[in-house]
């Protein structure tokens, strides 16, 4: 219709689920022209993902509202196992940490999905001025990609087609026929979703609509994504005859290690005691099935539930109508029993069937991406998805923004399905051995084959939870990794560009070696040094927060050793050299001088009392502007606190103490590259590989005039 309004946008998102709005919060960062839209008239209110993970906990503090989850949700501290004993009734043979002892100051915690959107749209209304808004009850109806224009980034090379729908055609509706909220209509057990339907509606009537021209699309329109489909990409994969059920309740319950004289071996003493229903809890039962506890915010339980009884049919899907939450209750009785479990208020159920896939493609040219449910479906018991989704649009936002403002290289787009579709694949893997030994059959004996053996089961959860915290993610080389390898044999995208310096792996292991508390690839970890000037203990982290920006950590050593201070003075000249990557970024918003693209920060060794800021370091590391004086911000001491004790960063970092180390840290807390204060020429390398620079030669004067105090 070619009467219909049109206009034109940097980024468009399809879904505002925790994907979607996770682009969104970077867009509003970087500001981009952006809109984001959603067929529901609402958001979530209850239901689906509550699982915050460690990393996930980490990427909201970096965003600014960490705290606000923090405080709210239910910390998952212990997990204890269940499992039958030799007379078959279910006992509690382990505890362990739900998320591993060290790896982050965070942990693993519980909190409605409603909540966490809630978050994200005050901070998308916050960065964006207020001009970022889920637009609900929109709908796409076509998508083109005019090829001939997506080498130009001045272009708008994809057009979108949008219908407005009517209240009623937006509101999503209940199937499951009872009273309490359920999630069956977004369940995976229904062959045609009710948005099928209401597609097919929608192009039979002539609603209001509008042409959108966008310079990137960004599909994050669930497992069903439409996005996905339009462009003719698939989910590989399979569903299983799995299924499970779901239910949030406040349960009354004596569950619990208890003495009961009547069973053979049961603990007598009643200090034993333990209410195990406010830890997280893997419940095998002898021939019931298994159950997953989950204990969440304001004393609700999230219930896991597998219905041994309900198989699909030839189609391969379940009856649905089968599946009311009595049928859901009653499984959980004989799971748990002999231990007794009731509830009076329920507060959302849902049931679906295990099926893992991912998808072929995670982007178009470049143009379109596809992210979260949109391209990996899975098991929700490993509270994976919400998690999975936002950090792939955590690794996609800020390098859509930075190529859109014309700072970064386009090329560095290639990595999101390098880096991305690598971890979906992982998921995945992870997803199908976990959901395999927890539906399986407790093995009897070591002769039952079939039996899943605990043991097993105990190895794979304590292993699986190194990914579930979201720690384990090691992204392969390509111009944002110097690392030795092949960029293809690691991800997926074999054309991602390589690394701009080539290194054989003798070569990166010993520079590695400075850091090994920092793995290149994997995110940079957490320790308190103090800012050298007024004192205050900082957990590192908390200085690379989410504002698009690289970061060069200088491990600046013990200053006051001669030696050491001529190094620091040699790196910093070149850092300040007129040709140097630092002078010649572009695109920045100036906010922060000489700092607005790359940010230098340093951690040195020696006594805090020892050291002045103005006269120990070189102004490069903590420049002066007119406008906001010194900057007191950059420059941080590992030493011991008044109040907080002494991080021991260098010794965590696996930093030596006098020589230190120069590290460079991508705008995602992801580690790029470690190696010697002498290696400045690498540094230089690796904003030339994946930076936008100005040509040295032509720029020279504005270059210098850039470095003087004052401007
Ligand atoms: P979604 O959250 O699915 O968001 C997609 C958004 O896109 C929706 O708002 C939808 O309305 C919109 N949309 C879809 N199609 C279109 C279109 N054509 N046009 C415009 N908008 C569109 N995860 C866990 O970790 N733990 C759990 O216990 C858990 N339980 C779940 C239970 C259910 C019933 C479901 C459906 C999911 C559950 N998940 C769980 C998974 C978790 O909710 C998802 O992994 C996560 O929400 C994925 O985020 P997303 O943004 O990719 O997709």
């Amino acid at each position: 219709d070619n009467n219909q309004p049109a206009s034109n946008v940097d980024v468009l998102i399809i879904g505002a689920g925790p994907a979607g709005i996770m682009a969104a919060a970077w867009m509003a960062r970087m500001g981009l022209k952006t809109r984001i839209i959603d067929k529901r008239n609402t958001k979530v209110f209850c239901g689906q993902a509550d699982g915050l993970n460690a990393r996930s906990l980490e990427m909201l503090d970096s965003l600014g509202f960490g705290d606000r989850a923090w405080k709210e949700a239910n910390h998952m501290i212990e997990i204890c196992l269940w499992n039958p004993d030799e007379n078959g009734i279910i006992r509690r043979s382990d505890r362990v940490p739900d998320t591993p002892v060290g790896l982050s100051r965070l942990q693993q915690s519980t909190l409605h999905q409603g909540r966490i959107e809630r978050f994200f749209l005050d901070n998308i209304k916050k960065y964006s001025n207020d001009t970022i808004k889920v637009e609900r009850g929109v709908l796409p109806e076509s998508l083109e990609i005019d090829q001939g224009k997506v080498e130009d980034q001045n272009a708008y090379p994809v057009t979108v087609k949008l219908r407005f729908l009517t209240e009623e055609e937006a509101a999503p509706k209940q199937l499951g026929g009872s009273k309490v909220s359920d999630g069956l209509f977004r369940s995976n057990l229904f062959q045609e979703a009710d948005e099928d339907a209401l597609i097919k509606q929608t192009y039979d009537r002539a609603g209001a609509g509008e042409t959108v021209h966008a310079k990137y699309v960004i599909g994050c329109d669930g497992a069903r994504s439409w996005t996905r489909t339009t462009l003719g990409f698939e989910l590989e994969g399979e569903a299983t005859d799995m299924i499970w059920g779901v239910m949030d309740i406040i349960p009354f319950t004596d569950f619990r290690e208890y003495t009961n004289p009547e069973l053979k071996g049961w603990k007598t003493d009643m200090r034993l005691c333990q209410a195990d229903i406010r830890c997280r809890c893997a419940i095998h039962s002898a021939t019931h099935g298994s159950l997953m506890i989950i204990p969440r915010e304001n004393n609700i339980v999230r219930l896991y539930i597998q219905l041994v009884e309900v198989k699909p049919d030839a189609s391969g899907r379940a009856d649905r109508s089968k599946i009311t939450p009595e049928l859901i209750f009653n499984a959980a009785k004989k799971i748990i029993d002999p231990y007794k479990i009731d509830y009076e208020v329920c507060d959302w159920w849902t049931a679906y069937q295990i099926g893992q896939r991912v998808g072929t493609n995670f982007d178009a040219h470049q143009r379109v991406f596809l992210a979260g449910d949109a391209v990996h479906t899975h098991s929700p018991k490993a509270g994976q998805g919400m998690n999975i989704s936002m950090q792939d649009c955590y690794n996609l936002g800020w390098k859509l923004g930075l190529v859109c403002r014309g700072i970064a290289q386009p090329s560095i787009l290639k990595t999101y399905q390098s880096e991305r579709r690598r971890v979906a694949r992982d998921l995945i893997e992870f997803d199908n051995r976990f959901a395999r030994l927890f539906s399986g059959r407790p093995a009897k004996d070591i002769m039952d084959a079939e039996g899943v053996s605990m043991d097993e089961f105990k190895e794979a959860f304590v292993q699986g939870n190194m990914f579930a915290c979201g720690l384990s993610v090691d992204y392969g080389p390509s111009n944002l990794v110097l690392k030795p390898g092949d960029a293809g044999e690691h991800g997926d995208g074999s054309d991602v560009v390589p690394p701009a310096v080539s290194m054989s792996e003798a070569d990166f292991d010993r520079k590695q070696a400075l850091a090994a508390g920092i793995p290149v690839g994997m995110r940079f970890n957490s320790f308190q040094v103090l800012n050298q000037s007024d004192a205050r203990p900082w957990q590192f982290q908390k200085r690379l927060p989410a504002d698009g920006r690289f970061r060069v950590v200088l491990f600046a050593g013990d200053v006051h050793h001669a030696q050491q201070k001529a190094r620091v003075e040699a790196f910093c000249a070149k850092l300040n050299a007129p040709s140097s990557f630092l002078h010649r970024t572009v695109g920045g918003d100036g906010r922060d001088g000489l700092h607005s693209v790359v940010e230098i920060l340093t951690i040195h060794s020696a006594k805090r009392w020892d050291t002045e800021l103005l006269r120990d370091f070189p102004e490069v590391l903590h420049p002066f502007r007119k406008a906001t004086g010194w900057s007191y911000d950059k420059v941080y001491v590992d030493d011991v606190s008044y109040h907080e004790g002494f991080g021991e960063a260098y010794k965590n970092y696996g930093v030596n103490k006098e020589r230190g180390c120069v590290v460079i840290v991508r705008p995602d807390q992801y580690v790029a590259w470690v190696g010697d204060l002498e290696d400045f020429d690498k540094v230089q390398a690796y904003f030339e590989g994946c930076l936008m620079l100005k040509d040295y030669a032509n720029e020279v004067e504005s270059s210098v005039a850039a470095i003087v105090p004052g401007t």
